[in-house]
């Protein structure tokens, strides 16, 4: 029996994580969940799965569950000290990282340095310290198997092997693809109107409010690039972001005999995560099995930099190295924050970012405190901005 922990439960990828874990009751049991502050969501999950912990991420939401859960089965605790206990317990044998964003990071370095299989759906942890991050999976042992769906169609691209022996040869390109989200099509001058609302609904997925708003900038797809980069050590001249908009192939790999390897699936995130939690077995995962002939037809096109200047901005911070990525990260981060509060427009966020990047001097990201300090000076300039930004909304 595997004992797993769930770093996020009450967010997209949590729930369809929970699902997943209680059509397989004889092979999984879950050891603790982890939420910010939705109390009643983490009730309903504690009752349904009595895990050992519950992690709430502060001091009133934790007693408020303990209240109400009135149970000595799960043990409630808080902070982020709870997250990196639960990330690292002795009796966890898998860690779902699925908090979204920079919060994300420390518990899952912790999994990762306590040598357990890491299904990393929180790409923001890569993007933030990818060098460091992949040099501590190797050096703790721990096995790194992506959730994202892209870089999990990727890896079963590649050859079984790849992750113990990263020097395979052959592989010229990745291709990365993505649906373009809901503005695919929008014309130009109607992007300055777009509300959060609009933004948050996703043609093919169903997904938190975050990770919605950066795939209609598609700053998740520069996200992605970056992700794509540093676990497969590619650089970012050989992956190519490839339109798609019926998300049916989740990614695929160039070889150098003409071979083209793609993965093909209903965009369902349980497929991914079945196939991390399983590897190298195969498990099922309740997903509508995929009918080409409805489906009928697979588009593909370019992606223009012009519509969606947030794909630019990180490719060039990946280029550019150190704590770009993690700067460029920080505000990003900030700027959805102020779009879903209402406070700047859909297409102040790139604006927003660029700014940053071009104020906030990077480093070498030669160690964890440079990259947290960097994250740090970024977010505090971006909030800057988000007010100067917002004060011209406003009037
Ligand atoms: P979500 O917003 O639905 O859920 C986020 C989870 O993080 C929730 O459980 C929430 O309680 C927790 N959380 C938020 N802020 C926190 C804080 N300050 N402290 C502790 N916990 C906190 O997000 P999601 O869509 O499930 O995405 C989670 C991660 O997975 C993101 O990094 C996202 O990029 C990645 N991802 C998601 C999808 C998807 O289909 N949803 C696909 C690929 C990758
Ligand atoms: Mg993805």
């Amino acid at each position: 029996m595997k004992q797993i922990t769930i770093l996020g439960a009450t967010g997209s990828i949590g729930a369809s994580s929970l699902d997943l874990i209680s059509q397989h009751p004889s092979e999984y049991s879950i050891f603790a969940v982890t939420a910010n502050t939705n109390v009643k969501k983490m009730l309903s999950i504690c009752l349904q799965y009595q895990p050992h912990y519950a992690v709430m991420s502060d001091k009133v939401s934790a007693q408020q569950l303990k209240v109400l859960l009135n149970s000595s089965l799960t043990q409630v605790i808080d902070g982020p000290q709870g997250l990196l206990e639960v990330a690292s317990h002795d009796d966890v044998d898998i860690v779902i990282a699925a908090i979204v964003g920079s919060v994300g990071l420390m518990p899952t370095l912790a999994a990762v340095r306590s040598a357990k299989r890491v299904l990393l759906a929180n790409k923001e942890s890569l993007v933030m310290m990818g060098g460091l991050f992949m040099h501590e999976v190797a050096q703790y042992k721990a096995q790194l198997i992506p959730v994202d769906s892209e870089h999990n169609a990727i890896f079963q691209c590649l050859p079984e092997d790849y992750a113990s022996n990263q020097t395979v040869k052959g592989i010229t390109k990745i291709l990365l693809t993505g649906s373009g989200g809901p503005f695919r099509e929008l014309p130009l001058n109607e992007f300055d109107a777009v509300t959060p609302q609009r933004a948050i609904t996703h043609p093919n997925w169903s997904m938190g409010p975050k990770i919605s708003v950066d795939s209609a900038t598609m700053m998740n797809k520069g996200l992605e690039l970056i992700e794509a980069c540093w676990l497969f050590d590619m650089d970012e001249k050989n992956v190519e972001i490839v339109l798609h908009k019926q998300s049916i192939i989740h990614s695929m790999v160039a070889y150098n005999d003409g071979s083209v390897l793609a993965q093909l699936g209903n965009p369902d995130m349980r497929t991914p995560i079945a196939n991390a939690l399983a590897w190298p077995d195969r498990i099922s995962s309740g997903v509508e099995p995929l009918d080409l002939i409805q489906i009928s037809q697979l588009n593909f096109e370019a992606a223009d930099e012009q519509r969606f200047p947030c794909l630019k901005l990180a490719r060039d911070a990946f280029k550019q190295g150190g704590t770009s990525m993690a700067i460029l990260n920080a505000a990003n981060e900030v700027a959805v924050a102020s779009f879903l509060n209402e406070e700047i427009k859909f297409t102040d966020i790139p604006k927003l970012i660029d700014n940053t990047l071009q104020n906030i001097s990077s480093n070498l990201a030669s160690n964890l405190d440079i990259i947290l300090e960097d994250d740090r000076r970024a977010r505090q300039f971006a909030s800057q901005q988000s007010k100067i930004f917002g004060q011209r909304v406003t009037h």
